[in-house]
């Protein structure tokens, strides 16, 4: 086939299809317009996820009458005068293509009123194609109504995920700029119900709430950092609290929501050491900085950026982070200070390992077996000391003496520790494994079928023997001696509920996370009565532990009260 040039309604799509790829992109590209049109409120309503109607109107600036078209039409921008300002980018939009590339593929209504002007105009676009225009009576700012998307484009329609899912995308998308702009009034309304309402109080605290609930927001410290020409502020969680994903991994940079892996990194390794392998902080991290220090024009949804001097940035944010984890204690995992958790805060747990995929997964690191003898004074300092049981308490947690005053111990949290532990260790070699008497069957819908397949060899090496038994049924033959009592099919079922969520490409990394999972879900719950032999065992179990004082999931097991501290306490010190 000769070359040719492509029809211009084949080129706009194509362009179209980098900037926006999901409802969620529509919405954040019509947010940015609002916020660069200083709207004091923008209000989003979505119905059927976006992809019916997606609606945005602001108390911006507005569009004069005249320029409305313009709008709509590709490379066309009221932002950028002379080629130099792409150097020093102060607005959120820059490139003209976000209007024309949506109008391009749904049906577009742009209606604007500048302030000045005594009523509004609309623009109708339909595939690209201006089909109207009029004079319309509105309250002055603007009004973007996307319906029908992709109507043109049914292959990229067919990529839509389900509502749930483009709706989760656009809240999560909504919540965040909310964040970022605490002083514009956000309103988000998804298939008729108000789901988002912010005031314009200034204060980030209640948008945080709106994104990570009440109280996993109340836990979260703050960060203020400034430094020569760089400023970072936000939140971050303290160590107890992570997750098993990068999702709640914030970054905005001047204003702007990006992805940046230098960004993660630096915020992860501020917290290097204090986070299992696999566990992730939550945090929210407003950056700003020169425009002119920042290359904005790097990808077509302006979401990644390019920092001049990344050092700089990579060292300020992990500093910034690093030093407010230690203000708030927050590295202590507790917030008294005085208890030995909080003391140990600078010395790498053993057996932990940084969270990067790079880093060495738990089983290479504490796993071989010269190792075992050289254990750094570090490590014997975290180990446990044999410890007498004393009691239950609340069936929730055992009660403990040592030789340094008593210790009290998270049951669920201490046999997940164990029997992972134990768990990693048999994958060594070979598992022992317990035959079902009546071999169980599970059933599983598509997609967790689909996921359970592609883990099978795995968990066979995790003692779990599981064969396809018709379409979306397994029959599970026998499972690890560790689990013999435990409930199967909840076993199974924790991995492959929210697998999506592991990226990492290490085998050794996502065994552990598996692992880590079905351990907490085999662990004695909270409010399980143990009897005394059993408490013993426990106990017993977690002193031989190589990391005995967190889950694997980094919470910790236990809260040792010194016998120093009972004094202090009690007034015992420097009484005498
Ligand atoms: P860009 O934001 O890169 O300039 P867009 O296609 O998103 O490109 O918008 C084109 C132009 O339309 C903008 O430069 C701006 O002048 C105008 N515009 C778009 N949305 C709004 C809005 N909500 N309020 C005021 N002006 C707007
Ligand atoms: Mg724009």
């Amino acid at each position: 086939m000769p070359i040719r040039v492509l029809p211009d309604d084949v080129a706009s799509k194509i362009a179209a299809g980098e900037v926006v790829e999901r409802p969620a992109s529509v919405v954040k590209e019509l947010i940015e317009n609002s916020l660069d049109a200083q709207a004091g409120a923008v209000s989003v309503r979505i119905v059927q996820a976006g992809k019916l109607l997606i609606e945005v109107f602001d108390d911006g600036e507005g569009i004069p009458a005249e320029e409305l078209e313009l709008a709509v039409t590709r490379h066309a921008t009221s932002k950028l005068a002379a080629p130099e300002d792409l150097t020093r980018i102060r607005t959120l939009g820059f490139r003209g293509e976000a209007l024309a590339s949506i109008a391009a593929v749904s049906r577009l209504s742009l209606a604007s009123r500048p302030r000045d002007a005594r009523s509004g105009a609309r623009v109708l676009v339909e595939g690209g194609k201006l089909v109207s225009r009029e004079v319309v009576g509105m309250d002055f700012g603007t009004e973007v109504r996307a319906e029908q998307l992709f109507y043109n484009v049914p292959a990229r329609m067919k990529f839509l995920k389900q509502d749930v899912t483009e709706r989760m995308q656009v809240v999560s998308l909504v919540q965040r700029y909310a964040l970022a702009y605490p002083d514009v009034r956000f309103r988000l309304v998804a298939e008729e119900k108000p789901v988002l309402q912010t005031g314009a109080s200034g204060d980030r605290r209640e948008a945080l709430a709106a994104l990570l609930g009440p109280d996993v927001a109340a836990q979260m410290l703050e960060v203020s950092f400034h430094d020569e020409g760089l400023a970072v502020e936000g939140f971050i969680s303290p160590v107890g609290l992570t997750r098993a994903n990068r999702k709640d991994m914030t970054f905005f940079v001047n204003g702007r929501w990006v992805q940046n892996s230098s960004l993660a990194s630096a915020l992860l390794q501020a917290y290097h050491t204090y986070l299992m392998v696999g566990r992730y902080p939550l945090a929210v991290l407003f950056v700003a900085l020169a425009p002119e220090a920042v290359d904005v024009n790097v990808h077509p949804t302006k979401s990644e950026v390019r920092f001049r001097d990344a050092q700089t940035v990579f060292s300020g944010v992990q500093r910034a982070v690093r030093r407010a984890l230690l203000a708030y204690g927050g590295a202590a995992g507790v917030a008294v200070p005085e208890l030995s958790w909080g003391k140990t805060r600078e010395v790498p747990p053993a057996g932990f390992s940084s969270w990067d995929a790079l880093g060495p997964a738990p089983r290479e690191e504490s796993r071989a077996p010269d190792q075992a003898q050289e254990e750094s004074p570090a490590d014997l300092g975290l180990r446990l000391p044999l410890l007498r049981p004393i009691g239950q308490v609340g069936a929730t947690y055992l009660v403990a003496e040592g030789p340094d005053g008593l210790y009290l111990i998270d049951q669920h949290a201490a046999h997940e520790r164990v029997l992972f532990e134990k768990l990693l260790d048999q994958m060594e070699d070979a598992v022992p494994t317990q035959a079902l008497l009546e071999p169980v069957v599970v059933e599983l819908p598509a997609h967790e079928a689909m996921l359970l397949e592609s883990q099978l060899a795995l968990l066979r090496g995790m003692g779990f023997e599981i064969e396809p038994f018709g379409v979306g049924s397994y029959r599970v033959r026998s499972v690890p001696q560790l689990f013999a009592d435990g409930n199967v099919e909840a076993a199974l079922r924790v991995v492959v509920g929210d697998f999506e969520e592991d990226e990492s490409a290490l085998q050794n990394l996502r065994e552990a996370r598996i692992a880590a999972r079905v351990c907490k879900r085999m662990a004695v719950k909270a409010g399980q009565v143990l009897s005394t032999e059993e408490q013993r065992a426990l106990i017993e179990s977690l002193e031989r532990c190589r990391s005995p004082r967190t889950c694997p999931h980094g919470r910790p097991t236990m809260i040792h009260l010194s016998a120093a501290l009972l004094e202090r306490q009690f007034g015992r010190q420097g009484s005498r």
